[in-house]
């Protein structure tokens, strides 16, 4: 009796333990895919098929319960979700819109999130034509690829209030691209657009396919003490990192593609490791001007951390071609930074001056053929004491308001030690 009283529990013990649940769902829709992550208590026993008439793509998981509903609103991929389970077995439809490739994957725990099942339905994206033509027109813009970081699965860190700085950063970078596409002979082109998730890689690819001259990735991070506050900028290290902090950042920056739900891809071959590091290298050097171009800049309107300029090994910034570049805007861990994060009168300050220090770069290291490159040729006059720019213009015979134009000057004050571009 006692035995049997026994072996029933060990069996129903046994039967919960082995049993995976699937604990929720959620999805994000991108331009070009839709991702549906299935939370889970463990790793899953599972087979995924697709079936045409009407489209859908069929989950069956062995050995699984469901632990709550699944729902899906307004989806522009994912019209329904079914399901129903059976002696452990756990099958979940995905109704779709349309017939979509799909691709799924398991993940382990990352970040706040427990095992994940990921199932990407990807969309028939025509090829965009590259801008191969657009870079070599004579006196084209310069572009600027802004990346909003983090997105989707991945938050990134996390206000003292509750921001996240997935969304912080993505207003951030939108409200810095119509700053640039403001000046004249700037472009913007904005990486993420929406709340989905893009892996490192990918993003500077996009940048590169678009012809960018110059990457700004936007983050907004947090620090374990919520006293440390202000904004840095930073650039890749291919050695060691520049201070503890900058190591500390970089590191918990590049777990963003196991939190975003990557699957690890294969390292790349010796030869073509050493091909990027040799053009890595000149790269650097330009990202370097341009992190200092916008660090100057900034510091006139917020408060920097520490030196306020850093290097670490960011993987978001290994572009082997783009100079590139990434602007912690704050600590969304103090406070008081985390409040003027969203507050919209410091995102129109602080956005204005990267811009500004953005469109300084271009005029000291103008990319060739461009419409900057074209002032670029003209004198430069540094302000002095006493200086008017009524008489500036005067003196070099043009305008006041192509001065003001090409300088992207709304009003006539000037400061001593400023550097004016004089239009050709
Ligand atoms: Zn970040």
């Amino acid at each position: 009796m006692k035995k049997t009283v026994f072996t029933l529990l060990f069996l129903l013990f046994s039967g919960t333990v082995s049993a995976t649940n699937i604990e929720g769902m959620r999805v994000w829709t991108g331009p070009e895919h839709t991702r549906a992550v299935f939370d889970l208590s463990g790793d899953a026993d599972y087979k995924l098929f697709e079936l045409q008439n009407p489209p859908r793509v069929v989950i069956d998981l062995n050995d699984a319960k469901l632990t709550s509903s699944l729902t899906i609103k307004n989806n522009k991929d994912i019209k329904k979700v079914r399901f129903n389970s059976e002696n452990d077995k756990v099958r979940i439809v995905l109704d779709l819109h349309d017939s979509l490739k799909s691709k799924s994957f398991l993940l382990k725990p990352a970040g706040k999130y427990g095992h994940r099942l990921v199932v990407d339905l990807n969309r028939d994206v025509k090829p965009q034509a590259k801008t191969v033509e657009t870079v070599t027109q004579p006196n084209r813009d310069v572009i600027v690829a802004i990346d909003a970081g983090h997105g989707g699965e991945d938050p990134g860190a996390i206000g003292a209030a509750g921001t996240y700085e997935k969304n912080v950063v993505l207003n951030i970078a939108k409200e810095l691209a119509k700053k640039i596409d403001a000046k004249p002979g700037m472009k913007a082109l904005i990486i993420r657009t929406g709340d989905y998730y893009i892996k490192h890689r990918k993003r500077f690819e996009k940048a590169r396919d678009h012809g960018a001259d110059l990457f700004v990735s936007i983050h907004a991070d947090a620090f374990h003490s919520r006293k440390v506050n202000g904004a840095s900028v930073y650039i890749l290290s291919q050695r060691g990192a520049s201070s503890e902090a900058a190591k500390w950042l970089a590191e918990s920056e590049n777990k963003s593609d196991q939190i975003g739900g990557v699957v690890i891809e294969d390292k790349q071959d010796m030869l073509s490791k050493v091909l990027y590091d040799l053009s890595q290298n000149a790269a650097l050097e330009e990202s370097h001007k341009a992190a200092k171009s916008v660090h100057a800049s900034m510091k006139s309107v917020v408060k920097l951390h520490g030196q306020g300029f850093g290097q670490a090994n960011f993987l978001v910034l290994k572009s082997p071609d783009v100079p590139s570049m990434l602007v912690e805007t704050g600590y969304i861990s103090n406070p008081g930074d985390e409040k003027k994060l969203k507050d919209p009168k410091h995102v129109d300050k602080l956005t204005r001056q990267i811009a500004e220090g953005i469109r300084n770069y271009f005029y000291q290291s103008p990319p060739p053929n461009t419409w900057i490159a074209a002032q670029a040729k003209g004198k430069k006059h540094i302000v002095q004491s006493g200086d008017t720019l009524t008489d500036i213009a005067s003196k070099h015979g043009v305008t006041l308001a192509a001065i003001k134009s090409i300088n992207n000057k709304t009003t006539n004050k000037l400061m001593v030690g400023e550097v004016l571009y004089l239009p050709n």
